[in-house]
């Protein structure tokens, strides 16, 4: 079968769905691989190494649409979705839960499609997980951006001019990204606390080497127990979070904050008036400014600077490092549909917990009860 790489056409994506190393492992599965021109030069992977590593160049836009199997990174738009032909199979970040004309059009248009955010978070899955693998990225650059906002060093530095004491770095959620951004922290020097509504993560934060923040808050998780998801919070325990929040954002240089639940708006975790009790010139870094965001004051895109604190609500982080993070989700496609391939096809059992967890439309259905149920609302059985 024809496995596709289309150049992304969503502004400002800088990534792309297969790098050349991962193109050359389909190919050795049997896949024939075909790539846009220019699909990789925002990640600065020529056209040169994809054809070294056996792939076609296609110069044709319309040709890499019409493949069998197509792998994006954004859910592919207008013309683009046009072009698709009927039966093909799509791999993307779709967005199922929030973009339900999509999903809609996937289905009329009987393509049989994956998304990359909806592998299940299970062990057997690990390696094809796209929000984990893209989650590190984010974690790391939210950090590298906190730095270069923040007119102070992060390490304690003593020098002959004199000495500059170490900043204070506030994690606000200490899932994947957060773990990631508290490493990067630390291995820049700061002194670093994290929060978590999950008590279960103090042990990870505390094995990067930084101080867990304890706000006792009665939960029953998400999942019956095993503590993996958070819920969201009622008011009463939101207004109890925040006066307790509040004093460890007024003692930091950086919050860096990543508080999400899956499929609804982001937790508001720093007040207006909380980022007014920080010291002029400090920073905000909201990673979940897209799902609108944990600061009341982050506006989803742009960089502001208000009551003199830099709030940083940059969106897609991982594209601004396209290289690392074209290259994990790169694998994590290929582990997908290798997962469910033979010989160079494509053949999905649907039984398979890791394939119905991710199939979202397939012959002209919409096959995902929880998509089905956001996109068409509940159905009494
Ligand atoms: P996420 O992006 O959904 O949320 C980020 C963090 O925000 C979570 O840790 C969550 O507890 C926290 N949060 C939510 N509401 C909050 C609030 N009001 N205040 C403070 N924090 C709040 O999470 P994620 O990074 O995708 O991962 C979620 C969990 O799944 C983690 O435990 C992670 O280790 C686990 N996980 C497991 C696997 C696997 O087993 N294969 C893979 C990936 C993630």
């Amino acid at each position: 079968m024809k496995v596709s790489v289309p150049k992304e056409t969503k502004p400002g994506e800088r990534r792309v769905a297969l790098v050349p190393d991962v193109a050359a492992k389909l190919a050795d599965a049997g896949f024939e691989v075909l790539v846009q021109s220019g699909a990789g030069a925002e990640a600065n992977l020529p056209d040169d190494l994809y054809a070294e590593k056996g792939a076609t160049i296609a110069g044709d836009a319309g040709d890499v649409l019409r493949a069998d199997v197509i792998a994006k990174v954004a859910a592919p738009q207008g013309a683009e979705l046009d072009a698709l032909r009927e039966g093909a199979i799509l791999f993307g970040l779709l967005n199922p839960l929030i973009d339900h004309e999509l999903v809609k059009r996937l289905a009329e248009r009987r393509i049989t499609s994956f998304a990359m955010e909806a592998i299940p978070r299970t062990t057997r899955a690990q390696s094809m997980d796209a929000l984990s693998s893209q989650a590190v990225v984010g974690g790391y650059r939210a950090t590298l951006a906190a730095s270069r906002h923040l007119g102070k060093f992060f390490p304690m530095l003593i020098t002959a001019a004199g000495t500059a004491a170490p900043s204070r770095v506030l994690v606000l959620g200490a899932g994947v990204a957060g773990l990631q951004a508290i490493a990067t922290a630390k291995r820049l020097g700061a002194i670093v606390e994290a929060y978590d509504v999950r008590p279960a993560v103090k042990e990870e934060v505390e094995s990067l080497g930084a101080k867990f923040v304890q706000i006792e808050i009665e939960q029953e998780s998400q999942d019956g127990g095993s503590g993996q998801y958070a819920k969201e919070l009622t008011e009463e325990q939101q207004r109890r979070q925040q006066e307790l929040l509040a004093q460890r954002v007024a003692a930091a240089d950086c919050v860096i904050t990543t508080a999400a639940v899956p499929g609804r708006p982001a937790p508001k975790l720093v007040s207006e008036e909380m980022v007014r009790s920080m010291r002029p010139g400090s920073v905000v870094v909201d990673i979940a400014a897209e799902t609108g965001g944990n600061c009341a004051l982050t506006e989803a895109g742009s960089v502001t600077v208000k009551h003199g604190v830099t709030i940083d609500g940059t969106l897609n982080l991982p594209s601004q490092m396209p290289f690392h993070s074209s290259l994990l989700y790169a694998n994590n496609i290929a582990n997908l549909l290798l997962h469910m391939s033979n010989e160079g096809r494509v053949e999905p059992d649907f039984e398979d917990e890791i394939v119905a967890g991710c199939c979202i439309t397939h012959e002209g259905r919409i096959v995902n009860d929880r998509v089905r149920e956001a996109v068409q609302g509940p159905v009494n059985v």
